[in-house]
């Protein structure tokens, strides 16, 4: 059911900041403890940055410590969709939104109860749409 969002490098890159673009179009990563949202504790709905699916709720996030925004769950299942990264000399699942496929970050199984995971994300990947 999910439409797929289209859009050219060229597109992406008048859309996205330099720093958003590296992240989501070129699976870039942004240093830990300087992103918008890893600190950040506003009830809402995190969105794509790119297509603005609703990726995550503020209910599932948590203090991992790590210094990126981190969930131990998607909105659904079909929000995030996932992948193997073998780069960097590491076999790691990447987390893609499954509209634009933007790199969001990636799914690590060492998070809390009830799912065991932890999707550790880029704030800049991420929209944080507050709670009216
Ligand atoms: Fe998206």
């Amino acid at each position: 059911m999910t439409d797929k969002v289209k859009k050219s490098d060229a597109e992406w890159r008048k859309e996205l900041t330099p720093a958003q673009y590296h992240i989501m179009r070129e699976k870039g990563t942004e240093p830990a403890f300087t992103g918008q949202y890893w600190d950040d504790h506003t009830a809402g709905t995190y969105v794509c940055a790119g297509c603005g699916a609703p990726l995550f709720d503020s209910n599932t996030k948590f203090d991992s410590g790590t210094g990126w925004p981190s969930f131990f769950k998607p909105m659904d299942d079909k929000a995030v969709a996932t992948g193997s990264d073998h780069s960097h000399f590491m076999t790691r699942t990447e987390a893609l939104c499954a509209k634009c496929d933007a790199h969001l970050g990636h799914v690590f199984p060492d998070g809390p109860d009830p799912t065991g995971l932890r999707y550790c994300m880029n704030s800049a990947s991420l929209k944080l749409v507050p709670k009216k």
